[in-house]
């Protein structure tokens, strides 16, 4: 096992791998921004140690000063958290070139799962459904229109590169596809270097459900089951269950199985998430893998026991699953609530500033993965995730009923947050019938959830 590990991320997530390395008995190191001097993770850590100014691209996604930062502090590994560095295969290369372990997939998985046209093919070559789209990367605008055509309208133009809900574009006909394109490639190459764009049909009413898996660099593979993200406010998820309410026993058995033998075969290594589509049939579609711990990785968590980072962590030192699919046990229901500093009525405009009072609910199947604190001052440079408010219950009603009482208990003063809009979804109608769609918060919009007469 490490003996120390840099921890090259901020916010909760720092927060929660310094967490796992505690737990597994590993000195971690907290590599920060300026604008990060003062938080929870560096205070927690056994040394921290500054990689650059507040923007991002010269202290987190800053390899150089990364490695700089592991090397001098005698770490011998690196934790990416998710997002910045997390999923780059060139970056997990040139750790490895520096004879320190990156805690994700080797270099040479993150390549071949890099293109989400290419996983696209992959993983149906191994036996997942897709979503129908073209075939590889779209050539030209002719190449395009010869496949919308033949998918048919409307269509999805996405950046092969892409991530974060970011790029895509419906598309309804052939005459807007031409100007699409064009848009589409400029605002990929700005967002991820990379301009390459695939197709795929439209899906208008769909559940957003995503397997978790967990893979050793023995070829042990285990699902730990599904969530579903179908709350989503422009392709960015807002709160994440499990189990999924679009699914019944017999659908979601299939999708996890296949799910798990896919991407073993296909020779994916550590945790990793698979999402797909589902629509009102209940038939799934493969939309993408993501090759990082993601965010809602506690709604696992508080279903299944297993702590997720840790098991990341002992995967990357080599070490063979400690748990067998048999011995996966998923309990009762289980609901993240992202709090973010963003004010809903207002089109979800960013907040940043100082925290003048925070306090955490409690209580028995209440977890609040936060990095606030009193006197905190959030920046401005970084995404507005304040923190995630996860429950469980013994079923659906249950953990709903437990979501609205520590919603009632958290306090967070000073600065604006979706907190009401999060009160004002627990008592909506389709969130409490299990029937939210990913598009359906884009088409009627948070003023309708907030002016509600429930809310
Ligand atoms: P990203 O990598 O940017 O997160 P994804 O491919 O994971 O993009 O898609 C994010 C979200 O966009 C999905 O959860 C869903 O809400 C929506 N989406 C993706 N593909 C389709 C599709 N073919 N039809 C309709 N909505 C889609």
């Amino acid at each position: 096992m490490f003996g120390r590990v840099l921890i090259a991320n901020r916010g909760e997530i720092a927060l929660r791998v310094l967490r796992a390395c505690r737990r597994l008995g590993i000195s971690p190191v907290v590599a920060y921004s300026e604008a990060d001097r003062d938080t929870r993770a560096v205070h927690l850590a056994d040394e921290a140690i500054c990689i650059g100014p507040a923007e991002a691209r010269r202290s987190y996604l800053s390899a150089a000063s990364i490695i700089s930062a592991a090397l001098v502090t005698g770490c011998d590994a690196i934790h990416p958290g998710y997002g910045f560095l997390s999923e780059d295969d060139a970056f997990a290369e040139m750790t490895r070139a520096h004879g320190l372990t990156f805690i994700g997939p080797p270099p040479e998985v993150l390549e071949r799962f890099a293109s989400k046209a290419g996983t696209r093919a992959l993983l149906a070559a191994h036996g997942l459904p897709t979503v129908p789209g073209s075939k590889g990367m779209l050539r030209d605008d002719d190449h395009a229109l010869e496949e919308a055509e033949r998918i048919g309208y409307p269509v999805l133009l996405k950046p092969s590169a892409g991530g974060g809900g970011r790029g895509m574009r419906m598309v309804r006909t052939a005459r807007e596809l031409q100007q699409a394109i064009t848009i589409c490639r400029s605002e990929a190459r700005a967002a991820f270097g990379d301009d390459s764009l695939y197709l795929e049909k439209w899906l208008e009413d769909n559940h957003h459900v995503e397997v978790q898996v967990v893979v050793d660099a023995h070829g042990n593979g285990i699902h730990v089951g599904e969530r579903d993200c179908s709350v989503q406010r422009r392709h960015q998820k807002v709160v994440e269950e499990s189990p999924s309410p679009a699914l019944d026993d017999e659908r979601r058995a299939m999708l996890l199985d296949t799910a798990i033998r896919s991407v073993v075969a296909a020779g994916y290594q550590s945790v990793g998430t698979l999402e797909f589509l589902v629509d009102g049939n209940g038939d799934y579609y493969f939309i993408e893998i993501n090759c990082r711990i993601q965010v809602e990785h506690p709604v696992t968590e508080m279903r299944s026991g297993i702590d997720l980072v840790a098991e990341q962590i002992r995967i990357a030192a080599g070490q063979p699953l400690s748990i067998r699919q048999s011995d996966v046990r998923l309990d009762g229901c289980a609901i993240e609530l992202r709090i973010n500093a963003e004010d809903a009525a207002h089109d979800f405009r960013p907040q940043a500033g100082l925290v003048e009072r925070y306090l955490a609910p409690g209580g028995p199947g209440v977890r609040m993965d936060s990095h606030l604190f009193t006197g905190y001052e959030v920046p401005p440079y970084y995404d507005s995730l304040l923190g995630k408010l996860i429950v469980w219950g013994p079923d659906r009603p249950a953990a709903i009923e437990r979501a609205r009482a520590a919603l009632d208990e958290l306090i967070v003063e000073g600065l604006v947050t979706n907190i009401p809009f999060h009160r004002a979804l627990l008592r909506s109608e389709p969130f409490l019938d299990g029937s939210f769609t990913t598009n359906l918060l884009d088409r009627i919009g948070a003023a309708a959830f907030l002016a509600s007469p429930n809310g």
